[in-house]
């Protein structure tokens, strides 16, 4: 049995209590090493079998997980925040698919959510947005023409932008060219709960770039963009009004 679970953005108190368990039952595993945070790794018994998979190719992972099921072992492979954002799953379930081997998934917190913590900022401002959208640029892995930034900027909904940092004058220019204001609010979290390693940088669409670049931060950011970041809710939610009844409360006025 193979078990995919999500290790949360850094921090490993924030890894599930099911990923916790799962992963101290593991006779064998494989985790991400390009950005999960090793101290998870003191979860796992003593004698099982670790993998850094950022060493290995597909093929080499399939390997390892197709012996340890002749071995009737467990498996756990460690994904970075939550195994569904650009995890590179799909590829490894498909392939366990195709050979019969028996999965399943446990999510975990996200890193784009660890940064709105980070911040203590929510993305779905009443009156402001109701939308966040989770992309990154193009660059050497390409997005699909519809998706450019071009295009969702348009919307003016929050945006977490991953994989992206090293592209940070792109985005200021893909965005600009979109209509969002130069004053547009944008935060960027580097290693967002990782204890003693989380750096905040909070800015605007054209002080950023340059903020970023004094910060030295090149990878494992998380970008946030838009009004949301400095919001002063100017329309309270629905859901504490007393003049808003929901299936747990009558409305009294
Ligand atoms: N599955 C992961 C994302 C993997 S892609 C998740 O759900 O978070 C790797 C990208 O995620 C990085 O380039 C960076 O943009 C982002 N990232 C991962 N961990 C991060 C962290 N602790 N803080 C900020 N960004 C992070």
């Amino acid at each position: 049995m193979v078990h995919i679970v999500g290790a949360g953005p850094g921090d490993p108190d924030l890894i599930t209590v099911k990923g916790k368990r799962l992963l101290s039952e593991a006779d064998v595993v494989i985790y991400a090493g390009s950005l999960v945070n090793e101290e998870i790794l003191n979860f796992c018994k003593p004698e099982a079998e670790i993998y850094n998979s950022a060493q290995m190719m597909l093929e080499e992972i399939l390997h390892v997980i197709t012996l340890a099921e002749k071995a009737g072992k467990t498996t756990v492979r460690l994904h970075t925040g939550d195994p569904s954002i650009y995890g590179a799953t799909q590829e490894q379930m498909d392939a366990m698919t195709e050979r019969g081997i028996e999965f399943d998934v446990t999510p975990g917190v996200s890193s784009f959510l660890a940064a709105a913590a980070a911040l203590k900022r929510e993305y779905t401002v009443p009156g402001i947005t109701q939308t966040v959208m989770i992309t990154r640029r193009g660059g050497r892995t390409p997005v699909p023409d519809s998706e450019s930034l071009k295009k969702l900027a348009q919307h003016q909904t929050t945006l977490c932008i991953f994989l992206s940092v090293s592209l940070l004058p792109e985005i200021k220019q893909d965005l600009m060219s979109a209509g969002f204001k130069s004053s547009t609010p944008v935060a960027v979290v580097y290693k967002a709960s990782w204890p003693g390693e989380e750096k905040i940088i909070q800015g605007r669409l054209d002080t950023i770039v340059q903020q970023v670049s004094e910060a030295n931060i090149d990878r494992t950011a998380m970008i946030i963009v838009g009004q949301c970041l400095n919001a002063k809710t100017q329309q309270k939610s629905n859901l504490y009004s007393p003049k808003f009844s929901h299936m747990f409360r009558q409305a009294r006025f």
